[in-house]
């Protein structure tokens, strides 16, 4: 297992490991590093900034997410849906797809089952943004990720709205430099002026 958090690289759109559902975690294996593996998962998303984290994202093949915000954290190892009620569309968007927002419809409330960092087996309710997390990081799990929760179209759409805001940046970033450019040339032209 690797510990070094500087491994935990984001893998690129596309990667095979994305499409792949990984191995059930072993804590047998793991029962000096399990702690320190989550920890480095959630300063990791943190960093990234974001509200979950999938171990397949970061290229590690094994059932492991984490989740939260700020002190509000969850550690979920092998992971189950039980039940799901209700519906829900919101925004969401992506650590492997930085700058990409989508509106997905999903259960409002799931009922789950995961091992917590200590191995003890957790069955809860979650419901909102809470489970709305859960369920992409899910997905990741299973080998899916939002692009596959829409239709080309949409994505497209999506990816073009990211362009827009690119240049429209670009465009502001652009501007503000001629303008500042041209403040210092007026400057310069002050200072030279009484020479
Ligand atoms: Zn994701």
């Amino acid at each position: 297992m690797l510990i070094r958090k500087s491994q935990l690289e984001l893998v690129a759109p596309g990667s095979d490991i994305l499409y792949k559902i990984p191995s059930k975690y072993d804590f047998s294996l793991h029962e000096d590093t399990t702690e320190l593996f989550a920890n480095l998962m959630f300063e990791r998303m943190r960093e990234l900034g974001g509200m979950g984290l999938a171990a397949n994202q970061v290229g590690i093949n094994t059932q492991f997410f984490t989740m939260g915000v700020d002190i509000l954290r969850m550690d979920i190892f092998n992971p189950k849906i039980l039940d799901v009620e209700g519906e829900a569309i919101t925004e969401e968007g992506c650590l492997t797809y930085p700058g990409i927002f989508l509106q997905l419809k999903r259960p409002l409330t799931i009922h789950v089952e995961f091992s917590n960092v200590k191995n003890e087996t957790i069955n809860t309710r979650l419901t909102g943004l809470t489970a709305r997390i859960f369920l992409h990081e899910y997905d990741h799990l299973n080998g899916i990720t939002f692009k596959e929760k829409v239709s080309v179209l949409k994505w497209s759409l999506a990816n073009k709205k990211l362009k827009n805001v690119r240049e429209k940046l670009k465009k502001e970033i652009r501007q503000k430099y001629i303008v500042d450019t041209y403040k210092e040339m007026a400057n310069a032209s002050i200072d030279t002026g009484g020479v």
